[in-house]
This record gives structure tokens, C-alpha cells and sequence, in this order.
């Protein structure tokens, strides 16, 4: 497996070049997008090639992770109370949802004002009680204690970050945010900081694919849970581009603007990915590569 994943990852090297690096976030344009990892778990071992251990920061993938704490916390009937689970085919950061009032099944917990939603359900007496539990979990999940923020991601995006301060208060305009708004934008802006590898992404995609148990074989998530998570992936994951991804990878998958992707097969492994040149929708283009030809060769979709 190893040499696979290295012939996959050497032929697929040269799309790196067809993609930019995110730079509405100041600090993420100082990635370099020739770099390219990937990490495969499975229950009998793990694989992995190129630059697999290179930290980088989780962005959008830490949208699953809002949604799994927030149904763990509250059940899956409260949440979807709160936000709708259809495809947008909106980019990631739409802010057009011009309703007098917004509607919850116009907003998925995969795009931007979906996820500060979903953010603002996870059980906490103070937001940074919400962020300890959310890091804690975050750790849990990928397996790896020495998860941290990169603080320079995480100042540039609250610098910047004027878009979802809009979409937060659209959100506290409608009811959908209780507290404070900038005080849930600072989790919210925290945990996209959160640093990871192609490793901790490989961990937390075999936790899924194994619905919810790890190796251990302690149950971490609900497998109703993990079920529903699957296939909120499957149909949003990939921003707008989740229709294409479904018909060329077939897996559940989330990909973020700092070039990461997580996916799950499920039975089967999780797979990390990391190569921050991106195409238009923010999607990882050497990293989709990859897991097409994977998927190919391995028979990976679930279709
Ligand atoms: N922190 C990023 C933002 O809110 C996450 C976007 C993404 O990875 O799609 O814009």
C-alpha cells in the first residue's frame, strides 16, 4: 500500500501547479502549494507518503466536527431543527440568503453560516468552556493530545474575517445565534486555527468509517451519529463541487481551504490529504486527484 500511495501521489505531483493558495486569510497565502501528503488508516495499519506530517491549519474539516459534538450534545432531531441538510450549491462563504427571515433548510452545517450555527449548539456554560470542549473532542477524535492553534492563522481570520461576522449576525438577526456574536465567531475562528496532519485527518476519517468506534473498540460517537454524518458529507462535503466529487471519488469527504481533505470509506479506512493549491471552489486540486485515482484502484466508492 505504501508504494501506491506513492506512484498515486508522484503522478498526481504535477496538479499542485494548477492550484492557488487561499489568501482571503493573509496568513494561509504563505503556503507553499507545491507540498503534497497523504496518510491512509485502516484497522490493520497505516500508510503514507509525501508530505503526510506537514501541520497545516483544519478550516472547513472542523465543520463535521461542530456537527458531531452539537448531535451528540442535543440529538440529531434538535439540529436538524436548527439547520436544513440539502445541498446549498452556494460557495462555502454565500452570504445572499435574503429572506426577511432566514430559513434553516436553506443553511447546511458544510458551508459557513451553517457551521457557526452548528457551533452555537454545542452545550457550554461560556464560549470558552465551548472551545475547550470542542478541542478536547477535536483531540479525541483524531487520536492526537497535542492538538493546537496556530495563532497566527487564527489572528489573521479575526482580522479579516468581516464575511462571517456578517453571516453571524444574519444569524443573530434571525434567532439562530443565542449569546454573544463575536465571542462565537472566536470559537468558531479558534477551532478553524486548530493545526493538523494528514494523520490526524486519516484518524479522524477511520473513526468514521468504523461508525463511530475506534480501535480500541470504544464507541466515541453514536453510530446514528455517524451515519448522518456520512452522508452530510457525502452530499455537501466537497463545497459545491460535492455533486462531481460523488461521481468521480464516491466516499464521504471534507475538504478545507487550507488544502486539506478528510474522507472515510466507510468499512473500510480514513484518508488524510494535504496540498494547499486550490481550484475556485476551494477544493484541494492535486488532493481531489489523488483520491480519484485512489478510489479508482481500490474500488473505493460507495456507489
Ligand atoms: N475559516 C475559513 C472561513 O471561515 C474556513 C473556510 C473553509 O475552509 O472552507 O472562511
Amino acid at each position: 500500500m505504501n508504494e501506491t500511495l506513492k506512484r498515486i501521489l508522484e503522478n498526481c505531483r504535477r496538479y499542485t501547479l494548477n492550484g492557488h493558495v487561499a489568501d482571503y486569510i493573509p496568513e494561509l497565502a504563505k503556503a507553499n502549494r507545491e507540498e503534497i501528503g497523504i496518510f491512509v488508516a485502516t484497522a490493520e495499519g497505516d500508510y503514507c507518503a509525501g508530505d503526510w506530517d506537514k501541520p497545516f491549519t483544519i478550516q472547513s474539516i472542523v465543520k463535521p466536527i461542530f456537527l458531531m459534538l452539537a448531535a451528540i450534545d442535543n440529538g440529531i432531531d434538535f439540529v436538524k431543527d436548527h439547520v436544513g441538510v440539502e445541498a446549498t450549491g452556494k460557495p462555502f462563504n454565500a452570504i445572499d440568503y435574503a429572506e426577511p427571515l432566514l430559513l434553516k433548510e436553506h443553511i447546511n452545517p458544510m458551508v459557513n453560516i451553517g457551521a457557526i450555527a452548528v457551533c452555537g449548539l454545542v452545550k457550554a456554560s461560556s464560549n470558552e468552556e465551548r472551545f475547550r470542549r470542542l478541542l478536547d473532542f477535536t483531540k479525541k477524535i483524531t487520536g492526537n493530545p497535542l492538538l493546537e492553534i496556530d495563532k497566527e492563522v487564527y489572528e489573521s481570520e479575526k482580522k479579516t474575517g468581516n464575511k462571517n461576522r456578517a453571516l453571524a449576525y444574519l444569524l443573530k438577526n434571525s434567532g439562530m445565534i443565542y449569546g454573544s456574536v463575536e465571542e462565537l465567531l472566536d470559537v468558531y475562528f479558534a477551532m478553524c486555527s486548530v493545526k493538523v496532519t494528514c494523520k490526524d485527518l486519516a484518524n479522524m476519517g477511520l473513526l468514521l468509517a468504523n461508525r463511530g468506534v475506534d480501535l480500541c473498540g470504544e464507541r466515541i460517537i453514536p453510530r446514528e451519529d455517524a451515519v448522518f454524518l456520512n452522508a452530510v458529507l457525502t452530499t455537501s462535503g466537497m463545497y459545491d463541487g460535492s455533486g462531481e466529487f460523488a461521481t468521480t471519488v464516491g466516499i464521504p469527504a471534507k475538504s478545507g481551504v487550507g488544502g486539506g481533505i478528510m474522507a472515510d470509506c466507510p468499512g473500510r479506512m480514513g484518508i488524510g490529504i494535504y496540498s494547499p493549491g486550490l481550484d475556485k471552489k476551494g477544493n484541494s486540486v492535486a488532493g481531489i486527484k489523488m483520491l480519484e485515482k485512489l478510489s479508482e484502484e481500490l474500488e473505493l466508492s460507495i456507489f
